[in-house]
């Protein structure tokens, strides 16, 4: 069940975790993109913590929506409207149901039509269609999120920057599938 108490602390977690990978999420993005995913996600998650503190007594909507609106206007660039995205649709299903499967399957509905990216085509999609997967069949864990984010080296990008590359973009691993496993082994650690 995601609570408010559960989200808080995994985003602490996420926070410390883009602060700790910044650079390697930024080298991941350079021979494939711009090399600016980790200053983008880092500036996102610093308005994640900045906003959150300011909450007094938030619902599990309010704080779902308030990280939403601090990454879609924080993080700049391609990934900042997608994980925006995903947090609004989990805020829009939250009083539906507050389990991990259906309000991250709920997100990644969202981040496919908003980016347009289906499985295979190198973008955080192939870790989060797996991952929301894998949360409903019991092999959701840190192997299985770290298998989804080593499954994009040898994809062709066909989204996104990288997909400007096309072939010579095959060999190296998609940052915005890096981030997202951060975000998900985020969320186990901090008991999710
Ligand atoms: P930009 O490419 O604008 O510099 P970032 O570097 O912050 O943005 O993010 C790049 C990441 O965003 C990619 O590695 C990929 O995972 C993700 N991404 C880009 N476009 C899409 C899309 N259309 N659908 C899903 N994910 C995407
Ligand atoms: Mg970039
Ligand atoms: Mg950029």
């Amino acid at each position: 069940m995601l609570t408010v108490e559960l989200t808080k602390k995994w985003m602490e977690l996420f926070y410390a975790q883009i602060d700790q990978e910044k650079a390697y999420l930024s080298e991941l993005d350079t021979p494939i993109g711009d090399g600016d995913h980790g200053n983008n996600m880092k500036r996102g998650v610093d308005g994640v913590k900045d906003s959150l503190a300011k909450l007094k007594d938030p619902t599990l909507k309010e704080t779902l929506r308030t990280i939403a609106m601090a990454l879609i206007s924080k993080v700049g660039g391609a990934s900042g409207p997608l994980y925006g995205t995903a947090f609004l649709e989990m805020a829009k299903k939250c009083d539906e149901s507050q389990e991990p499967a259906i309000l991250f399957a709920a997100a990644l509905e969202g981040i496919k039509k908003r980016g347009g990216a289906k499985e295979g085509d190198k973008t955080m999609v192939d870790v989060w269609a797996p991952t929301v997967k894998a949360l409903t069949d019991g092999s959701f864990g840190t192997e299985q999120i770290k298998q989804a984010v080593a499954s994009t080296k040898e994809m062709i990008a066909r989204k996104g920057r990288a997909s400007y590359l096309g072939e010579r973009s095959v060999g190296h691993l998609d940052p915005g599938a890096m981030s997202s496993g951060y975000l998900f082994e985020t969320f186990i650690a901090a008991g999710g």
